[in-house]
Protein backbone atom coordinates (compact mmCIF):
# COMPACT_ATOMS: atom_id res chain seq x y z
CA UNK A 1 0.00 0.00 0.00
CA UNK A 2 1.64 2.86 -1.27
CA UNK A 3 -1.09 4.85 -1.93
CA UNK A 4 -1.08 8.57 -1.05
CA UNK A 5 -4.51 10.77 -0.46
CA UNK A 6 -4.26 14.49 -0.97
CA UNK A 7 -7.33 16.46 -0.08
CA UNK A 8 -7.37 20.17 -2.02
CA UNK A 9 -8.80 22.74 0.39
CA UNK A 10 -7.40 25.68 -0.30
CA UNK A 11 -9.80 27.33 -2.19
CA UNK A 12 -11.43 30.50 -1.15
CA UNK A 13 -15.20 29.89 -3.00
CA UNK A 14 -16.37 33.16 -2.99
CA UNK A 15 -19.55 32.24 -5.34
CA UNK A 16 -20.31 29.75 -2.16
CA UNK A 17 -20.33 32.55 0.89
CA UNK A 18 -18.61 35.71 2.08
CA UNK A 19 -17.50 34.84 5.08
CA UNK A 20 -16.29 30.58 4.95
CA UNK A 21 -14.87 28.91 2.54
CA UNK A 22 -17.60 25.84 1.45
CA UNK A 23 -15.07 23.25 3.12
CA UNK A 24 -15.19 24.58 6.41
CA UNK A 25 -18.95 25.00 6.14
CA UNK A 26 -20.59 23.16 8.35
CA UNK A 27 -22.83 20.49 6.89
CA UNK A 28 -24.90 17.63 8.89
CA UNK A 29 -22.78 17.20 11.56
CA UNK A 30 -19.83 18.02 10.55
CA UNK A 31 -17.49 20.31 8.21
CA UNK A 32 -17.56 19.52 4.26
CA UNK A 33 -13.45 18.75 4.53
CA UNK A 34 -13.74 15.96 7.04
CA UNK A 35 -16.33 13.74 4.78
CA UNK A 36 -13.36 13.39 2.42
CA UNK A 37 -11.13 13.03 5.35
CA UNK A 38 -13.44 10.42 7.17
CA UNK A 39 -13.84 8.29 4.24
CA UNK A 40 -9.80 8.42 2.64
CA UNK A 41 -8.98 7.28 6.65
CA UNK A 42 -11.61 4.46 6.34
CA UNK A 43 -10.85 3.15 3.43
CA UNK A 44 -7.66 1.70 4.32
CA UNK A 45 -6.00 2.65 1.11
CA UNK A 46 -3.34 5.29 2.13
CA UNK A 47 -0.23 5.73 3.77
CA UNK A 48 -0.23 9.64 4.08
CA UNK A 49 -3.40 11.73 3.68
CA UNK A 50 -2.15 15.47 2.80
CA UNK A 51 -4.34 18.46 3.34
CA UNK A 52 -3.31 21.65 1.70
CA UNK A 53 -5.44 24.80 2.90
CA UNK A 54 -4.86 27.93 3.22
CA UNK A 55 -6.59 28.04 6.77
CA UNK A 56 -3.77 26.36 9.02
CA UNK A 57 -4.90 27.72 11.74
CA UNK A 58 -8.30 26.18 11.52
CA UNK A 59 -7.50 22.80 10.69
CA UNK A 60 -4.15 22.39 13.34
CA UNK A 61 -6.94 22.77 16.01
CA UNK A 62 -8.85 19.52 15.16
CA UNK A 63 -7.64 16.48 16.24
CA UNK A 64 -6.69 14.36 13.03
CA UNK A 65 -4.92 11.28 13.35
CA UNK A 66 -0.67 11.14 12.62
CA UNK A 67 -1.00 9.97 9.12
CA UNK A 68 -2.84 13.26 8.10
CA UNK A 69 -0.29 15.92 7.42
CA UNK A 70 -1.52 20.09 6.76
CA UNK A 71 0.64 22.28 4.75
CA UNK A 72 -0.39 25.50 2.95
CA UNK A 73 -1.68 26.01 -0.56
CA UNK A 74 -0.84 28.14 -2.99
CA UNK A 75 -2.91 30.50 -5.43
CA UNK A 76 -4.39 28.39 -8.00
CA UNK A 77 -5.79 24.48 -7.68
CA UNK A 78 -3.08 23.81 -10.16
CA UNK A 79 0.05 25.98 -7.36
CA UNK A 80 -1.71 24.07 -4.49
CA UNK A 81 -2.00 20.67 -6.26
CA UNK A 82 1.69 21.06 -7.41
CA UNK A 83 3.11 21.66 -4.05
CA UNK A 84 1.42 18.55 -2.52
CA UNK A 85 4.05 16.73 -5.20
CA UNK A 86 6.54 18.60 -4.22
CA UNK A 87 5.88 17.84 -0.77
CA UNK A 88 5.27 14.13 -1.12
CA UNK A 89 8.01 13.50 -3.27
CA UNK A 90 10.25 12.83 0.00
CA UNK A 91 7.99 9.82 0.56
CA UNK A 92 8.43 8.12 -2.78
CA UNK A 93 4.71 7.40 -3.75
CA UNK A 94 4.05 4.92 -5.92
CA UNK A 95 -0.24 6.04 -6.65
CA UNK A 96 -1.53 9.52 -5.78
CA UNK A 97 -5.03 10.37 -5.27
CA UNK A 98 -5.99 13.89 -5.72
CA UNK A 99 -9.48 15.03 -4.40
CA UNK A 100 -11.17 18.32 -4.08
CA UNK A 101 -12.51 19.16 -0.46
CA UNK A 102 -15.38 20.58 -2.60
CA UNK A 103 -16.73 17.11 -2.95
CA UNK A 104 -17.83 15.50 0.43
CA UNK A 105 -20.54 12.59 -1.73
CA UNK A 106 -17.91 10.23 -3.01
CA UNK A 107 -17.90 6.72 -1.59
CA UNK A 108 -15.64 4.63 -0.21
CA UNK A 109 -16.44 1.86 -3.01
CA UNK A 110 -15.41 4.62 -5.69
CA UNK A 111 -11.87 4.88 -3.97
CA UNK A 112 -11.44 1.17 -4.19
CA UNK A 113 -12.78 0.81 -7.49
CA UNK A 114 -10.24 3.76 -8.97
CA UNK A 115 -7.10 1.78 -6.93
CA UNK A 116 -8.43 -1.25 -8.13
CA UNK A 117 -7.90 0.27 -12.00
CA UNK A 118 -4.89 2.01 -11.12
CA UNK A 119 -3.08 -1.59 -10.82
CA UNK A 120 -3.22 -1.74 -14.74
CA UNK A 121 -3.28 1.96 -15.43
CA UNK A 122 -1.40 5.35 -15.17
CA UNK A 123 -3.94 7.41 -14.37
CA UNK A 124 -7.93 6.71 -13.61
CA UNK A 125 -10.58 9.68 -14.04
CA UNK A 126 -14.18 9.08 -12.44
CA UNK A 127 -16.90 10.36 -15.17
CA UNK A 128 -20.47 11.11 -15.71
CA UNK A 129 -22.48 12.16 -18.21
CA UNK A 130 -24.21 15.59 -18.35
CA UNK A 131 -27.75 15.36 -17.46
CA UNK A 132 -28.06 18.47 -18.75
CA UNK A 133 -27.74 18.99 -22.83
CA UNK A 134 -24.14 20.96 -23.60
CA UNK A 135 -23.07 23.88 -26.41
CA UNK A 136 -20.06 24.73 -27.19
CA UNK A 137 -18.91 28.20 -28.36
CA UNK A 138 -15.80 28.68 -30.73
CA UNK A 139 -15.47 32.85 -30.78
CA UNK A 140 -19.36 33.28 -31.77
CA UNK A 141 -20.67 30.12 -33.09
CA UNK A 142 -22.23 27.83 -31.00
CA UNK A 143 -22.37 24.17 -31.92
CA UNK A 144 -24.19 21.10 -29.76
CA UNK A 145 -22.16 18.64 -28.33
CA UNK A 146 -23.46 14.96 -27.80
CA UNK A 147 -24.32 15.06 -24.71
CA UNK A 148 -23.18 10.89 -24.61
CA UNK A 149 -19.70 11.44 -25.62
CA UNK A 150 -19.10 14.39 -22.71
CA UNK A 151 -17.50 13.00 -20.02
CA UNK A 152 -18.17 15.31 -16.49
CA UNK A 153 -14.52 14.24 -14.95
CA UNK A 154 -14.52 14.15 -10.96
CA UNK A 155 -12.29 13.45 -8.26
CA UNK A 156 -11.11 11.48 -6.98
CA UNK A 157 -8.30 11.54 -9.94
CA UNK A 158 -5.74 8.96 -9.39
CA UNK A 159 -2.02 8.53 -10.76
CA UNK A 160 1.05 6.78 -10.99
CA UNK A 161 3.34 9.68 -8.47
CA UNK A 162 6.15 9.71 -11.23
CA UNK A 163 4.11 10.29 -14.00
CA UNK A 164 2.24 12.86 -12.52
CA UNK A 165 4.71 14.96 -10.82
CA UNK A 166 7.15 14.79 -14.07
CA UNK A 167 4.42 16.21 -15.81
CA UNK A 168 3.16 19.13 -13.46
CA UNK A 169 6.61 20.43 -12.57
CA UNK A 170 6.82 20.97 -16.23
CA UNK A 171 3.33 22.59 -16.76
CA UNK A 172 3.34 26.51 -17.13
CA UNK A 173 -0.47 27.19 -17.45
CA UNK A 174 -2.97 26.65 -14.99
CA UNK A 175 -5.11 23.62 -15.20
CA UNK A 176 -8.64 22.59 -13.84
CA UNK A 177 -7.45 19.17 -12.98
CA UNK A 178 -4.62 16.61 -13.12
CA UNK A 179 -6.30 14.82 -16.31
CA UNK A 180 -5.84 17.97 -17.80
CA UNK A 181 -2.04 17.29 -17.66
CA UNK A 182 -2.19 13.95 -18.89
CA UNK A 183 -4.77 14.53 -21.82
CA UNK A 184 -2.34 17.58 -23.19
CA UNK A 185 0.41 15.10 -23.32
CA UNK A 186 -1.77 12.75 -25.47
CA UNK A 187 -1.06 10.15 -22.26
CA UNK A 188 -3.62 7.06 -22.05
CA UNK A 189 -6.31 7.49 -19.07
CA UNK A 190 -8.63 5.12 -17.56
CA UNK A 191 -12.25 6.64 -18.08
CA UNK A 192 -14.50 4.65 -15.09
CA UNK A 193 -17.70 5.26 -14.09
CA UNK A 194 -17.92 8.16 -11.03
CA UNK A 195 -20.62 8.63 -9.20
CA UNK A 196 -23.45 11.21 -9.50
CA UNK A 197 -24.20 12.18 -6.00
CA UNK A 198 -20.56 13.06 -5.74
CA UNK A 199 -21.34 16.23 -7.02
CA UNK A 200 -19.05 19.26 -6.47
CA UNK A 201 -20.26 22.09 -3.81
CA UNK A 202 -20.06 25.26 -5.12
CA UNK A 203 -23.06 27.42 -4.14
CA UNK A 204 -24.49 27.53 -0.42
CA UNK A 205 -27.67 26.24 -2.39
CA UNK A 206 -26.27 22.99 -2.89
CA UNK A 207 -26.31 22.03 0.76
CA UNK A 208 -29.41 23.89 2.03
CA UNK A 209 -31.24 20.64 3.99
CA UNK A 210 -35.12 21.51 4.11
CA UNK A 211 -36.21 22.05 7.58
CA UNK A 212 -38.91 20.00 9.77
CA UNK A 213 -41.46 21.74 12.18
CA UNK A 214 -44.51 20.37 13.87
CA UNK A 215 -46.92 21.96 15.37
CA UNK A 216 -49.79 21.12 17.45
CA UNK A 217 -53.81 21.89 17.49
CA UNK A 218 -56.65 21.45 20.24
CA UNK A 219 -60.20 22.40 20.28
CA UNK A 220 -63.52 21.38 21.82
CA UNK A 221 -66.97 22.65 21.34
CA UNK A 222 -70.10 21.98 23.67
CA UNK A 223 -73.15 20.37 21.14
CA UNK A 224 -76.13 22.01 20.71
CA UNK A 225 -79.83 21.60 19.52
CA UNK A 226 -80.96 22.98 16.37
CA UNK A 227 -77.43 23.78 14.79
CA UNK A 228 -75.78 22.04 11.50
CA UNK A 229 -72.77 20.03 12.66
CA UNK A 230 -69.66 20.75 10.86
CA UNK A 231 -66.64 18.82 10.94
CA UNK A 232 -63.67 19.33 8.46
CA UNK A 233 -65.63 22.01 6.39
CA UNK A 234 -68.95 19.41 5.53
CA UNK A 235 -72.07 19.02 7.15
CA UNK A 236 -72.38 15.84 8.99
CA UNK A 237 -76.40 14.52 9.81
CA UNK A 238 -76.69 14.46 13.48
CA UNK A 239 -79.54 15.56 16.76
CA UNK A 240 -76.61 18.63 17.45
CA UNK A 241 -74.74 21.16 16.11
CA UNK A 242 -71.29 22.62 17.58
CA UNK A 243 -72.07 25.62 19.84
CA UNK A 244 -69.53 28.77 19.30
CA UNK A 245 -68.84 32.04 17.48
CA UNK A 246 -68.35 30.29 14.46
CA UNK A 247 -70.04 27.22 13.01
CA UNK A 248 -67.73 25.29 15.77
CA UNK A 249 -65.88 22.96 13.04
CA UNK A 250 -63.33 21.23 15.73
CA UNK A 251 -61.54 19.78 12.92
CA UNK A 252 -60.38 23.03 11.17
CA UNK A 253 -60.25 24.99 13.99
CA UNK A 254 -57.36 22.36 15.46
CA UNK A 255 -55.93 22.04 12.01
CA UNK A 256 -55.22 25.77 11.80
CA UNK A 257 -54.05 26.15 15.20
CA UNK A 258 -51.45 22.88 14.34
CA UNK A 259 -50.69 25.20 11.31
CA UNK A 260 -49.97 28.53 13.12
CA UNK A 261 -47.82 26.23 16.10
CA UNK A 262 -45.87 24.91 13.54
CA UNK A 263 -44.74 27.80 11.72
CA UNK A 264 -44.52 30.01 15.51
CA UNK A 265 -47.19 32.38 14.75
CA UNK A 266 -49.03 32.27 18.00
CA UNK A 267 -52.92 30.98 17.83
CA UNK A 268 -56.48 30.84 16.23
CA UNK A 269 -57.98 33.45 18.47
CA UNK A 270 -55.39 36.35 17.22
CA UNK A 271 -56.39 36.13 14.00
CA UNK A 272 -60.03 34.92 14.34
CA UNK A 273 -61.22 36.88 17.97
CA UNK A 274 -65.45 36.92 19.24
CA UNK A 275 -65.86 40.10 17.08
CA UNK A 276 -68.89 41.19 15.12
CA UNK A 277 -66.93 40.57 12.32
CA UNK A 278 -66.17 36.66 12.67
CA UNK A 279 -69.76 35.95 14.21
CA UNK A 280 -71.36 32.68 12.54
CA UNK A 281 -68.13 32.54 10.08
CA UNK A 282 -67.72 29.23 8.49
CA UNK A 283 -64.19 27.50 9.43
CA UNK A 284 -63.15 26.88 5.77
CA UNK A 285 -62.65 31.02 5.33
CA UNK A 286 -60.55 31.18 8.49
CA UNK A 287 -58.30 28.31 7.83
CA UNK A 288 -58.03 29.59 3.87
CA UNK A 289 -55.75 32.69 4.97
CA UNK A 290 -53.71 30.71 6.88
CA UNK A 291 -53.25 27.91 4.78
CA UNK A 292 -52.16 30.46 1.90
CA UNK A 293 -49.98 31.88 3.77
CA UNK A 294 -47.87 28.42 4.56
CA UNK A 295 -47.41 27.71 0.95
CA UNK A 296 -46.81 31.47 0.16
CA UNK A 297 -43.67 31.29 2.99
CA UNK A 298 -42.06 27.94 0.73
CA UNK A 299 -43.83 25.33 3.12
CA UNK A 300 -45.11 22.49 2.20
CA UNK A 301 -47.04 19.42 3.96
CA UNK A 302 -45.88 16.45 5.14
CA UNK A 303 -48.86 14.76 6.75
CA UNK A 304 -51.58 15.73 8.65
CA UNK A 305 -53.23 12.95 11.61
CA UNK A 306 -56.36 13.97 13.46
CA UNK A 307 -57.87 12.38 16.46
CA UNK A 308 -61.61 13.20 16.65
CA UNK A 309 -62.51 12.71 19.83
CA UNK A 310 -66.76 12.22 20.31
CA UNK A 311 -69.02 9.28 21.07
CA UNK A 312 -71.14 10.07 17.91
CA UNK A 313 -70.99 10.40 15.29
CA UNK A 314 -69.21 6.94 13.90
CA UNK A 315 -66.26 8.54 12.71
CA UNK A 316 -65.43 5.58 9.97
CA UNK A 317 -69.05 5.88 8.00
CA UNK A 318 -67.59 9.93 7.12
CA UNK A 319 -64.20 9.20 7.43
CA UNK A 320 -63.79 9.06 3.84
CA UNK A 321 -65.95 12.21 3.14
CA UNK A 322 -64.13 14.45 5.83
CA UNK A 323 -60.42 13.62 4.59
CA UNK A 324 -61.60 14.24 0.95
CA UNK A 325 -63.21 17.44 2.24
CA UNK A 326 -59.81 18.59 4.16
CA UNK A 327 -57.58 17.23 1.35
CA UNK A 328 -59.46 19.71 -0.99
CA UNK A 329 -59.49 22.74 1.56
CA UNK A 330 -55.40 22.98 2.38
CA UNK A 331 -54.90 21.35 -1.04
CA UNK A 332 -53.14 18.35 0.13
CA UNK A 333 -53.09 14.27 -0.90
CA UNK A 334 -55.67 12.51 0.46
CA UNK A 335 -53.06 9.83 1.15
CA UNK A 336 -50.92 12.33 3.80
CA UNK A 337 -54.04 13.01 6.15
CA UNK A 338 -55.38 10.21 8.11
CA UNK A 339 -58.36 10.72 10.53
CA UNK A 340 -58.90 8.37 13.59
CA UNK A 341 -61.94 8.25 16.09
CA UNK A 342 -61.80 8.21 19.39
CA UNK A 343 -64.44 7.41 21.85
CA UNK A 344 -64.20 8.12 25.60
CA UNK A 345 -65.56 5.31 27.43
CA UNK A 346 -69.06 7.17 28.04
CA UNK A 347 -66.99 9.56 30.13
CA UNK A 348 -67.77 13.37 31.10
CA UNK A 349 -69.26 15.59 28.50
CA UNK A 350 -67.96 14.28 25.34
CA UNK A 351 -69.41 10.47 26.67
CA UNK A 352 -72.66 11.97 26.89
CA UNK A 353 -72.92 13.22 23.80
CA UNK A 354 -72.66 17.31 24.89
CA UNK A 355 -69.27 17.62 23.31
CA UNK A 356 -67.01 16.92 20.52
CA UNK A 357 -63.03 17.57 20.64
CA UNK A 358 -60.25 17.22 17.87
CA UNK A 359 -56.42 16.79 18.45
CA UNK A 360 -54.11 17.73 15.31
CA UNK A 361 -50.71 17.03 14.99
CA UNK A 362 -49.19 18.73 11.35
CA UNK A 363 -45.77 17.79 10.11
CA UNK A 364 -44.28 20.66 7.48
CA UNK A 365 -41.08 21.39 5.29
CA UNK A 366 -39.06 24.47 4.59
CA UNK A 367 -37.23 24.22 1.18
CA UNK A 368 -35.54 27.63 0.86
ZN1 LIG B 1 -63.12 26.01 17.86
Amino acid sequence: MNNYFVILAAGKSKRFHKDIAKQFYYFKNKEIIDYSVEKSINSKLFKKILIVTNNLKHLKKKRYPKSISIIKGGKERSDSSLIALKFLRKYKPKNIFIHDAARPNFSIRLLKKISKNLKKNTAVVPTVLSKDSIKYKIKDQVFNLDRKKALLTQTPQAFRFKELYNLAIKEKNKVNDEATLFLKENYKIKFISGENQNTKITYLEDIKIPKTYFGIGFDIHRLVKNKNLYLGGIKIPFHSGLEGHSDGDVILHAITDAILGATKKKDIGTYFPNTKTFKNIRSPKMLRPIINNLYKSNFSINNLDINLICEKPKVSKYRDKIINSISKLINLKKNQINLKGKTVEKLGLIGKEKAIACEVIISITKYD
